[in-house]
């Protein structure tokens, strides 16, 4: 009688059974897409709807009071109204754009990438010349959802 071959019982390995999982998206972090593969199904659909939500709320309009900020406000263009993925592109256009590439876009056009407003600032006490500009500021969320804005250069006065 052979000796009996102790691993041709064993189970096939995951790989060999295809329950491999699906490889997680490029970059994602370990931290995000580990805890992920533990849950289960019911969960996993509770956890889609509620990124779906996250997204909603951190690419809410950015809201009036938002728009605060130092000096006088001059002149001020709403955003455009544009659908999400353009807007999403618009966005990060934006992120990499100079401020002198931002120079070569009429106001109109800087709409596209968010709520357009030009200034006049302050510099401090004693100057004769306050406030200073106009100048001409995009205000948007970053992709965290934070206000936040980009200096589009000076404006034309008037
Ligand atoms: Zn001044």
């Amino acid at each position: 009688m052979p000796e009996p071959d102790p691993d041709a019982g064993a189970p096939a390995s995951p790989e060999e059974r295809g329950e491999e999982m699906p490889a997680p998206p490029e970059g994602l972090a370990k931290r995000v897409w580990e805890p992920l593969q533990a849950q289960t199904v019911y969960d996993l659909e509770r956890v889609t709807d509620y990124c779906e939500e996250l997204i909603e709320h951190k690419e809410r309009p950015v809201s009036p009071n938002e728009t605060a900020g130092e000096g006088e406000v001059a002149d001020e263009k709403p955003p455009q109204n544009l659908s999400r993925k353009k807007r999403r592109a618009a966005k990060e256009e934006l992120e990499e754009m100079s401020t002198d590439e931002l120079k070569e876009l009429s106001e109109g056009e800087l709409t596209r990438y968010g709520h357009v407003q030009i200034r006049k600032l302050p510099c401090g006490p004693g100057c004769k010349g306050c406030p200073h500009g106009p100048y001409t500021y995009i205000i948007y969320r970053d992709s965290r959802g934070k206000v936040t804005s980009k200096y589009a250069g000076k404006a034309s006065e008037g």
